[in-house]
């Protein structure tokens, strides 16, 4: 038999789950020297495997891992100087260590944006264990476009629902749902 499809490390070899009481933690960078420090200081929410083009996904990696936090809840703590935003006309901000390359925290400057509050993160750089588990996989379609061959994408989404993440093109339907109830609030469409 093959070897199972690498998705991401931290659910390779099945999901931790989460802790109902767990509070945050503290992110880190990969750098061995100076590295960026970035405390969460809450839960998060929404995590799943995203296969687009922008997330940060460690070395050989499918897809990232990547949840979302209350952006109050989210602050620099060590070596901020040696953040730059990946691309500044990106709907997210990501700020990575413009060393080792690792976003540390994504986060949406535009206050009409449905997810705007929401920061994004990726508690696999957090050495604590309880942080929500990951429970699908976002935009499985992209990943052709950072070079995986279109031939395996049956694989991976067969791969993806054996461990527990259901794979859909763009975001999971209650994330599309809101989205889309966001936008026919703001446009009057959908009253209250
Ligand atoms: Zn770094
Ligand atoms: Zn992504």
């Amino acid at each position: 038999m093959a070897q199972p499809i690498s998705i991401h490390p931290s659910v390779d070899n099945g999901i931790a789950p989460g802790s109902a009481d767990f509070a945050g933690g503290v992110l880190t960078c990969l750098c061995a020297e100076r590295p960026v420090k970035v405390e969460v200081d809450a839960q998060t929410a929404h995590n799943h495997a995203c296969g687009c083009t922008k997330c940060w996904k460690p070395e050989g990696a499918l897809f990232a891992v990547v949840a979302v936090a209350p952006r109050d809840k989210v602050a620099v703590l060590e070596n901020g100087d040696k953040l730059s935003v990946v691309d500044p006309s990106a709907t997210i901000q990501r700020h990575a260590c413009s060393e080792c390359g690792v976003h540390m925290y994504g986060r949406i400057e535009n206050t009409k944006h449905p997810f705007y509050g929401l920061d994004f993160v990726h508690t696999e750089l957090s050495p604590e264990t309880g942080w929500t588990a990951p429970g699908f996989a976002a935009f499985v379609s992209s990943i052709i476009e950072s070079g995986a061959d279109p031939a395996n994408q049956d694989a991976v989404r067969a791969r993806l629902r054996e461990i527990g993440l259901e794979p859909y093109d763009c975001l999971s339907p209650p994330l599309m749902d809101y989205i889309s109830t966001f936008i026919a609030k703001a446009s009057g469409v959908l009253k209250n």
